[in-house]
């Protein structure tokens, strides 16, 4: 368990120097049980005082990350159990699940949809980032034969599954310098496997029946030296994953149950055979609340919602999505084509762009940084105004792909055009798009 504020309180110095940032020892104390606070804030902390208070100053669910290289799965990390509250921080990693038992065409069939099923969103490559790997066949020389082929032709973060000692071990050896997952420890196995975690500095998963086993069985690997652990409750029906899912996130936030304080790993795949539903199951998790979800199958009409589900829960609330200011082609413009500008909400930009893209007429789209807000929106808070706008045509670099001097503002802020004019000075000539960004389309077959 977490130290309360009060607890932590009767460590600190209690002089209230304010040197924290707070006007005393008792509102740092606070902000420190709450996880608003570093305890590096107060310079007055002894030592045997900082021994105690570093595990309350831990984040209450431990973060882990699996993988190696570019493509670190972080998972863990949370601080909240609702996204409007602040923000989640590690979005849960989508893993294929590859069997050695399965036919070697169908194992190149899933691995060249796990590389190709790649989308371009909001400036974001949305990707699957895992490979779970079971020894269903429980032998150890085709488990790490499908874990070396799996290693060379992906760049996969890596769950190894057995439930043999031995397989496991031949197939960490294989691959340790992918910082594997290895799943997962049980009564029967946990001393073995906590050995083979800690001598390749691997994550462990700790899988039990029930929830108080899985919590004595995490106290277990924790006091033998293993910490970083991803829990997995051990249930296959959605109505008891879904509710163990709740109380794990519950109760390492709100009774700050260091046992359960840890992140999760789900199994849609084992429970249903039908796709559509294996999607569905998989969707409730991403927002409640797995750190990772094994699918038996990626097909892209299921993943793309998934991956952009998982965007948009794992964004922060309090700051709107938005696409990078700058100079975005649209088909193959030359130096005659339109210029058009816009703001910097992502929606505006998809909203946008799909229109100029269906008028199939190659176009420049100047996007605007108005800090995320749409084009009215950022008129009225002075952001998307004559002098800024022109400022920015003049800065962005579009004078150097085009020999006219010829922008399309939208319609609705027709107001500002004359100020436009006036800024960016005499050659320019400043042209009003329609009102509606759904007429954007015939406006420019019309002509600019
Ligand atoms: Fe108290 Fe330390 Fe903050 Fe000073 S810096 S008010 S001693 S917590």
């Amino acid at each position: 368990m977490g130290l309360t504020g009060i607890q932590i309180f009767k460590l600190l110095p209690k002089t209230n120097c304010k040197e924290c940032g707070v006007p005393t020892c008792l509102a740092f104390a606070m902000n420190l049980a709450a996880g608003k606070a570093e305890l590096a804030s107060c310079p007055y902390v002894s030592e045997e005082a900082k021994a105690l208070l570093s595990e309350a100053a831990a984040p209450p669910i431990r973060p882990v990350a699996i993988g190696s290289g570019e493509n670190v799965v972080k998972i863990g990390g949370e601080t909240v159990l609702f996204r409007h509250e602040k923000t989640f921080v590690n979005k849960p990693g989508f893993a294929i699940l590859l069997s050695d038992t399965t036919a070697e065409a169908e194992v190149n069939a899933r691995l060249k949809r796990f590389k190709e099923l790649k989308y371009e969103r909001v400036g974001l490559t949305l990707r699957p980032e895992m490979i779970a790997v079971k020894n269903d066949s429980g032998d150890a020389g085709t488990f790490e034969a499908l874990i070396k082929k799996v290693k060379d032709e992906t760049d996969a973060a890596l769950i190894l599954m057995s439930d043999k000692t031995d397989s496991l071990t031949v197939g960490v050896k294989a691959c340790a310098e992918r910082v594997p997952l290895v799943y997962a420890a049980t009564n029967g196995n946990s001393e073995a496997l906590a050995n083979l975690a800690k001598e390749n500095k691997c994550p462990l998963a700790v899988k039990a029946d029930d929830l108080e086993t899985l919590a004595g069985l995490s106290d277990k690997l924790t006091a033998a030296g293993q910490k970083d652990l991803v829990l997995d409750p051990g249930s296959r029906s959605l109505r008891r994953a879904f509710e163990d899912q709740i109380f794990i996130r519950r109760a390492a936030l709100i009774r700050k149950n260091r046992s359960l304080g840890f992140p999760t790993i789900t199994f849609p795949c084992e429970m249903t055979k039908d796709p559509m539903k294996e999607a569905l199951i998989a969707a409730t998790f991403v927002s409640k609340y797995a750190g990772i979800i094994v699918l038996s199958d990626f097909q892209g009409e299921s993943l793309f919602p998934l991956l952009v589900e998982r965007l948009n829960i794992y964004t922060d609330p309090q700051r709107p999505m938005m696409m990078q200011q700058g100079i975005y082609p649209i088909g193959s413009p030359s130096e005659d084509s339109p210029v058009l500008i816009t703001t910097n909400f992502s929606l505006t930009y998809f909203i946008v762009s799909g229109e100029v893209e269906s008028s199939r007429v190659p176009s420049w789209l100047l996007v605007m940084d108005t800090e995320g807000l749409s084009v009215l929106t950022a008129w009225a808070a002075g952001k998307f105004v004559g002098d800024a706008i022109g400022a920015f045509v003049k800065k962005s670099g579009i004078t150097d792909k085009v020999k006219h001097r010829r922008v399309v503002i939208p319609g609705a802020v027709a107001a500002v055009s004359g100020d436009l004019e006036e800024e960016l000075g005499p050659g320019w000539e400043v042209k009003i798009g329609p009102r509606e960004a759904a007429h954007i389309s015939a406006f420019l077959k019309m002509g600019t």
